[in-house]
């Protein structure tokens, strides 16, 4: 049996390197980790650009002297092509984003002028009476560059392209059209056990039938993370069948996740499968924990059908009850693709809570207890049990946002501080 941290470290060590892939620069690009720095090769904006919506002057209306009735010689719209210059004494209309004629040096606001006139058509402005005399040259405008500088490394290898976008943006708006980074593992789930049934099955259950409540949790739940993911279906507690639907599922797969059939019963057929018959290498069978203790991690030496070198395949057995799979999920299958994705941080990000109420924990075991975190009206973050923690019991992750890591004692009190694993949004009270 090993202890939480040497699985990981087992983990960290078995699982293959991450592989390098190309990406076109679109939002199927979110998730990935760069493999290289990313420089900028031009600056942004490429052109002197106005800040506001106003008037374009020229250095004969800055400073004391400023102010007084101009001719409105031209205008600028946010929009690609030449302007003819400002000559000196007339300004123009210019546009929030639009290129400043050549002449201007500064932009008045619109709010520190007043129209005079119209044009005869009275569609434009013919002149316009500039009420400020404290325009300095270069106010209200977007140098060249000055959101980012020609050959500036705007990203850096290992950062992740993240959901909220400003990666992707970066990448975007200086025009980038494919990322050099490391492939996203796919990830297989697959129950097994001959007791396991479809979960929308229709007809009333058989004595002794079981509804497949892991597949659709963990596929779920592996989707929240961004992760591209395979069903792979039911397996029955039969050698034969079972090495067929392994075989098929590492096909498609860079890891497969199985519930059930790691126990110490005759029909728990995954490890002697697994060693035996595919040839692959259990580097964990039993840890440490609750719930999980029987979680196994190998993997399978596989023939890749493209490249035909044999890269390794990751297979994660977890016990197939529901809340032990699902903990399991979070703390070793995620930091498993973690580390196939190219993330320098393996595990999920921890936190320190503080307990709302009196928690039973266990004093041999490390458990790890399904909780939800709040952030409290005054600031702090507060975990409340989800309830009965039995590992046969998927409602204790009902609301779940975290695993609270206890540590070895009988009980923690209200009020206590212990480590938390985050597993989902944080609630608020603000
Ligand atoms: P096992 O690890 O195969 O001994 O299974 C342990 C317990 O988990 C048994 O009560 C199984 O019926 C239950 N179980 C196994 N797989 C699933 C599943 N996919 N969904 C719900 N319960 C399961
Ligand atoms: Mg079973």
């Amino acid at each position: 049996m090993v202890a939480v941290d040497e699985a990981l470290e087992l983990i960290r060590k078995h699982v293959p390197l991450p592989q390098p892939t190309t990406v076109p620069v679109n939002p199927s690009l979110v998730g990935h980790v760069l493999l290289m720095d990313v420089h900028s090769s031009h600056p942004v904006p490429a052109f002197r650009a106005s800040i506001v919506d106003g008037y374009a002057v020229t250095a004969a209306q800055c400073g004391p002297g400023g102010k007084g009735i101009f001719p409105v010689a031209l205008i600028s719209h946010a929009s690609p092509g030449e302007a003819p210059p400002l000559k000196d004494g007339s300004i123009a209309r210019i546009t929030t984003g639009a290129p400043l004629p050549k002449g201007a040096v500064a932009v008045v606001m619109v709010e520190d002028t007043s129209l005079v006139s119209k044009t005869e058509d009275g569609k434009e402005e013919a002149t316009v009476e500039i009420l400020t005399d404290k325009i300095q040259s270069g106010q209200n405008i977007r140098e060249v560059g000055s959101d980012i500088k020609a050959g500036t490394v705007i990203l850096r290898k290992g950062d992740i392209i993240s959901p909220t976008g400003g990666e992707l943006g970066l990448l975007a708006a200086i025009g980038v059209r494919n990322a050099h980074v490391c492939r996203k593992p796919v990830i297989g789930v697959l129950s097994t056990g001959d007791e396991i049934v479809q979960h929308d099955k229709q007809e009333e259950l058989r004595l002794g039938e079981v509804r497949d409540t892991n597949r659709p949790t963990i596929l779920a739940a592996l989707r929240s993370w961004g992760i591209e993911t395979v069903d792979c279906g039911i397996a029955r507690d039969k050698p034969a069948a079972l090495e067929v639907v392994i075989r098929d599922s590492l096909r498609k797969v860079d890891i497969l996740v199985t519930t059930g059939g790691v126990s110490m019963g005759e029909l728990d057929l995954l490890k002697p499968t697994i060693e035996r018959t595919l040839g692959g290498t259990i580097h964990f069978g039993r840890v440490a924990m609750k719930p999980g203790k029987p979680t196994t991690f190998a993997t399978v030496p596989f023939k890749e059908s493209v490249r035909g070198d044999r890269v390794p395949k990751v297979i994660f057995s977890l016990p197939g009850n529901p809340a032990s799979a699902m903990v399991t999920l979070h703390l070793f299958v995620l930091p498993a693709f973690r580390k196939m994705l190219g993330m320098s941080n393996m595990t999920l990000p921890k936190i320190l809570v503080t307990l709302a109420h009196d928690i039973n924990a266990d004093p041999v075991r490390n458990e790890y207890h399904r909780a939800t975190v709040t952030v409290g009206k005054d600031g702090v973050l507060y975990a409340s049990s989800t309830g009965g923690q039995r590992s046969s019991m998927v409602g204790s992750l009902k609301s779940a946002n975290a695993l609270l890591c206890l540590p070895l004692v009988e009980v923690l009190e209200k009020g206590a501080k212990v480590q938390a694993i985050l597993i989902g949004a944080l609630q608020s009270d603000l």
